[in-house]
């Protein structure tokens, strides 16, 4: 392990107001789940994994959802100076908070500043009030437009927000114009995903019942995100993320570059020198476990070569870059895809063409 490689530090807050009809991450919707005593076993887990990088610097603290903007801004100041305390954090180090416009308030957000968020990410989703009652969001897009003009004036490095595309009886032209409402708004950093609802989702249930349904080409949605949001000066880095020069996702960056880190709170997951983990999932099982052994930690794996190499592989081609390659790495299936078009091999550096990037997931289903 190279000591002086940075590492990223992801914080779960797995609490949300309501659950979203397409939402198959774990979160929960108790009354009193967001305690002290949940901040409280987050601060002593950071310090027992502090041991895992020694001597090295966090680039990036992430604290995500769930809904992180129902933590308070004490709260929030109490996680961030705990990640001070036991880690050596980088001078530029991005401190991201993933907040939701319902309790995005002016007060908060000045909070969130004072505790040392630099970067805010707005999980807007849409425009349409429709859509928005479809998928069961707690807002309005008449709140998310405030929440976003919140943030804007709340003194951040940086702003970013969430939009999602493919969503019930959504037209391109209804995507194609809140899109370009957002680009307007002058953000640093855009993510845009395709809905995919996964099994076992309230969603997916409707659409099988044939009581709403998603649009069919979604490959026209993504050309069409590309092509206005190049035009608006963002640069298309990651396959769902464009950013303004300098503004991309440093903390994400590390995901994609299969770099190491923690993962703090329940239902969290970390890597450290090809070990992983995962946490428990319930918040007050992880609160008791964190008081009586320090870790929040279920099941552990150490990943052996092989499956490093595939995942890095299949992380870093979701970047525009692509990876690292070397020519002695290629195998028959990833000679196949350049041969068809899909990959490139240049200046050491594998990556995906247009072509491949428009249909990336069928491409790492074949290497
Ligand atoms: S706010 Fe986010 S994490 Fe919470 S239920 Fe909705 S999609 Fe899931």
């Amino acid at each position: 392990m190279d000591m002086k490689e940075p590492f990223g530090v992801y914080i779960h807050i797995p609490f949300c107001q309501s659950k979203c009809h397409y939402c198959d991450f774990y979160s929960t919707t108790k009354r009193g789940g967001m305690s002290w005593d949940y901040v409280k076993a987050v601060g002593t887990e950071t310090g027992r994994l502090s041991s895992l990088v020694e001597g090295r610097k966090a680039a990036s603290i992430f604290i995500g959802g769930g809904t992180p903007s129902l933590l308070t801004p004490k709260m929030t100041a109490s996680v961030i100076e705990n990640c001070a305390k036991h880690l050596s954090l980088a001078g530029d180090c991005e401190i991201t908070l993933e907040a939701n416009p319902e309790s995005l308030t002016d007060k908060r957000t000045k909070g969130y500043t004072l505790a040392g968020v630099n970067r805010i990410s707005i999980g807007v989703q849409s425009l349409d009030d429709n859509s928005l009652k479809t998928l069961r969001r707690a807002h309005s897009a008449a709140k998310a437009r405030r929440a976003v003009t919140t943030a804007m004036n709340g003194g951040f490095k940086s702003v970013s927000a969430d939009m999602m595309f493919g969503l019930p009886d959504q037209s391109l032209s209804m995507w194609e114009d809140e899109l370009k409402e957002v680009a307007g708004w002058g953000l640093d950093h855009l993510s845009c995903y395709q809905l995919t609802p996964e099994p076992g989702v309230l969603l997916l249930k409707k659409i099988e019942e044939g009581k709403i349904s998603l649009p069919e080409d979604t490959l026209e949605f993504f050309d069409a995100t590309e092509g206005l949001l190049n035009e608006k000066g963002y640069s298309h880095y990651e396959i769902s993320n464009y950013a303004r020069e300098g503004k991309e996702c440093v903390h994400n960056l590390g995901y994609w570059e299969y770099r190491d880190y923690l993962g703090v709170g329940s239902s969290s997951h970390g890597m450290v020198d090809g070990m992983r983990w995962v946490n428990v999932r319930d918040p007050s099982r992880y609160i008791s476990r964190v008081k009586a052994s320090g870790l929040g930690k279920l099941h552990e794996e150490k990943l052996d070569e092989k499956i490093q190499w595939t995942e890095k592989l299949m992380m870093g081609l979701r970047l525009k870059r692509g990876i690292r390659f070397g020519k002695g790495e290629v195998t028959p299936e990833i000679a196949e895809m350049v041969q068809a078009g899909m990959l490139r091999l240049r200046q050491g550096r594998l990556f995906a063409t247009s072509r491949g990037w428009r249909t990336l997931n069928s491409v790492l289903e074949q290497i």
